[in-house]
C-alpha cells in the first residue's frame, strides 16, 4: 500500500510551495487507494504557534484535502524517540558525546581558518574514560564516515552523495534529551509506514542524514520524490508579492478550490497539454515520475484564467452558495441567475462577482464626475423623466426584455437613438458608465428601485 505524508512545521502558514508537495501526496495516495497522512511537525517548541497549526488544518478544511487516520503530533512523541535512541546507545550505534561549547566553537574556527568542511571530528566516538564534569552530552550517531549514499528519487534519478563530504556525526539528541529534526523525521516517517516521500527539494540535503538514521535502526528506506521550487517570474524565489503567502488569502482573494488546485497540480507537473483537471482527473493521471525535474513559474495570469473558468463553469445556485463567503446574499433573490449569467462571464474571482453584484445592487451614492458629466447633458433629464413615467405606469414590467421594450418605446418616440437615453439612464442607475445590459440592471433591482435611481438622478 502507498503511505504518503505531508509533515508541515506549524511555524507559520501554509504557503503555496507547501500545499502542492501536500496535493502531490494526496492525490498519489488517493491513486493507488493508500493513505496520506498529516504530520504536525510541532518540535521546535520556540517557533512552533497553535494558530499556524489551525491554519494548516483550516487549509486542508478549504480545499477538501482529507488526510487519513489522526494528526500526528511530534510533540506528543518524545517517549517513542527516546525509546530509539536507547536503542543505538545500546546497539552502539550512537554515544554520548561531551564536547563544550566552547570546544565545538574552537573546533570550527580551526577547520574555517584550514579552509577546511566544518564537521565535528569524532573525538568521542570510541571514548571510554571519565566523562568530564559539568557537562551535559549530546548524543550522536555514528555515521558512514566512508563511501556512497545514495538517494533514490523519482524525479531526480539516483543522486550519490559522498560520506567524507557531507557527513559527520551528528547530533540526534541535544543536550536536554530533546531529539533533532533528522532523527525525527526519520523515526516517524519509518513508524508511520510511510513509503513515498514528496517534499520540496530543499529538503535533499537533509536525506543523506535520514537515510543514515533508517540504516542504524534497520528502517526500510522510503522512495523519495524531491520537487523543484517554484519561481518568480524572473526567476527567483517566490516572495510574498508574488504569491507565496497565506493560502487562506487565495480564499480571501476569491479564488475556489477548484482553481487553485487545478492551478497548483500545473505547478511542476503536466499530462500532454491539458490544463483543466477535475479532482477526479488530478487523481486519475497523476504520477510523481512525471514530475518537472526543473523549477516551475507561478504564473498569476494563469491562475485567473482558471479562476474565471472554473466560476463560469459553476451553477448559479452553487455561485450563489459561495458568494456568501463575500458578504453577498443571494441565496433567495429572484433574480440570481439573470444576474449570475450576466456578471460570471467577467469575473475573475468569486470576489471580483461580489463586488460587480454588490454595486449593482446597492443604490449608487454619488456619481463619477466625469460619467455624470458626460452623461445628464442636453435633454438627457427629460429623457430619464420620460423613461421614468413610462416606467411607472408599466403593469409588472420583470424580466431584462420588458425593460428592453420599454427603452425602446422611449427611442422610437422621442425619435433617439439607444446611447441617448442608455448614458444617463447607466449613470443615474449604477453611478458610472460600465456593467452589464440595463435591462439586466432594472430586472435585477426590479421596478421600484429602478424609478428610484433615476428620481434621484433627476433631482
Ligand atoms: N517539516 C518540514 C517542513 O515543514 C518538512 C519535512 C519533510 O517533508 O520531510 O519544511
Amino acid at each position: 500500500m502507498v503511505v504518503t505524508r505531508f509533515a508541515p512545521s506549524p511555524t507559520g502558514y501554509l504557503h503555496i510551495g507547501g500545499l502542492r508537495t501536500a496535493l502531490f501526496s494526496y492525490l498519489w495516495a488517493k491513486k493507488n487507494n493508500g493513505k496520506f497522512v498529516l504530520r504536525i511537525e510541532d518540535t521546535d517548541k520556540a517557533r512552533n504557534s497553535e494558530e499556524a497549526t489551525q491554519a494548516i488544518l483550516q487549509a486542508f478544511e478549504w480545499l477538501g484535502l482529507k488526510h487519513d487516520g489522526e494528526i500526528e503530533y511530534q510533540s506528543k512523541r518524545d517517549d517513542i524517540y527516546a525509546k530509539y535512541i536507547k536503542q543505538l546507545l545500546d546497539e552502539d550505534k550512537a554515544y554520548k558525546c561531551y564536547m563544550s561549547r566552547e570546544e565545538l566553537d574552537a573546533l570550527r574556527e580551526e577547520q574555517m581558518a584550514n579552509k577546511q568542511r566544518t564537521k565535528y571530528d569524532g573525538r568521542y566516538r570510541d571514548f571510554d574514560g571519565v566523562p568530564p564534569e559539568g557537562v551535559e552530552p549530546v548524543i550522536r550517531i555514528k555515521a558512514p564516515l566512508k563511501g556512497e549514499i545514495i538517494v533514490r528519487d523519482g524525479v531526480k534519478g539516483d543522486i550519490s552523495f559522498q560520506a567524507e563530504d557531507i557527513l559527520d556525526d551528528f547530533v540526534i539528541a541535544r543536550a536536554d534529551g530533546s531529539p533533532t529534526y533528522n532523527f525525527v523525521v526519520a523515526v516517524d516517517d519509518a513508524l508511520m509506514g510511510i513509503n513515498e516521500v514528496i517534499r520540496g527539494d530543499d529538503h535533499l540535503s537533509n536525506t543523506p542524514k535520514q537515510i543514515v538514521v533508517y540504516d542504524a535502526l534497520g528502517f526500510e528506506i522510503p522512495k523519495f520524490y524531491h520537487v523543484p521550487m517554484i519561481h518568480n517570474s524572473e526567476g527567483k524565489k517566490l516572495s510574498k508579492r508574488d504569491g507565496a503567502t497565506d493560502v487562506m488569502e487565495y480564499k480571501n482573494m476569491g479564488y475556489t478550490p477548484e482553481a487553485l488546485l487545478n492551478f497548483l497540480v500545473r505547478l511542476g507537473w503536466s499530462h500532454g497539454d491539458q490544463e483543466i483537471f477535475s479532482m477526479e482527473e488530478m487523481i486519475h493521471l497523476f504520477n510523481p515520475e512525471d514530475i518537472n525535474k526543473s523549477a516551475s513559474i507561478y504564473n498569476t495570469e494563469k491562475l485567473e484564467w482558471l479562476s474565471s473558468h472554473y466560476i463560469k463553469n459553476t451553477s448559479n445556485t452553487d455561485l450563489a452558495d459561495m458568494l456568501t463567503d463575500y458578504e453577498l446574499i443571494l441565496t433567495s433573490h429572484d433574480k440570481k441567475e439573470i444576474l449570475l449569467d450576466a456578471l460570471k462571464e467577467r469575473a475573475k474571482t468569486l470576489k471580483d462577482l461580489a463586488d460587480m453584484a454588490k454595486e449593482i445592487l446597492s443604490t449608487p451614492e454619488n456619481y463619477d464626475e466625469k460619467a455624470a458629466k458626460k452623461a445628464f447633458k442636453g435633454d438627457a433629464i427629460t429623457i430619464l423623466n420620460t423613461f421614468g413615467a413610462k416606467l411607472s405606469k408599466a403593469e409588472n414590467p420583470h424580466m431584462p426584455t420588458d425593460y428592453h421594450h420599454l427603452m425602446e418605446e422611449v427611442v422610437n418616440e422621442m425619435e433617439i437613438g439607444f446611447g441617448k437615453i442608455g448614458q444617463p439612464l447607466r449613470v443615474a442607475l449604477l453611478g458610472k458608465m460600465g456593467g452589464p445590459g440595463l435591462d439586466v440592471v432594472m430586472s435585477v433591482i426590479g421596478k421600484t428601485e429602478t424609478m428610484l435611481r433615476i428620481a434621484n438622478a433627476i433631482t
